[in-house]
C-alpha cells in the first residue's frame, strides 16, 4: 500500500509566467508578475531597476483545498 506517497515534483505543470527580472548582471534576482505594479518595481536583493521578461515555472495553485486545519 504505497498509493499515498507523494507524486514527483516533475508532475507540476510548467506555463510561460510574466515576471520582472533584475537588472544588474551580478544580481539574479526575479519576481513574479502577480501583483499588477503600477510602476516598475525596484530589485528587493540589490535595488536595481527591473524590467519585464517571461519565465517558465511551475503552476501556482491558489485553490489548495486543506483537508485538516488546525
Ligand atoms: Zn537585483
Amino acid at each position: 500500500m504505497y498509493n499515498s506517497r507523494k507524486k514527483p515534483q516533475d508532475d507540476i505543470p510548467e506555463e510561460i509566467t510574466p515576471i520582472w527580472s533584475c537588472t544588474s548582471e551580478s544580481c539574479n534576482g526575479w519576481m513574479r508578475d502577480n501583483f499588477s505594479f503600477s510602476t516598475e518595481p525596484s530589485c528587493p536583493q540589490c535595488q536595481s531597476p527591473m524590467v519585464k521578461g517571461e519565465k517558465k515555472l511551475a503552476v501556482l495553485v491558489n485553490t489548495s483545498p486543506r483537508q485538516t486545519k488546525k
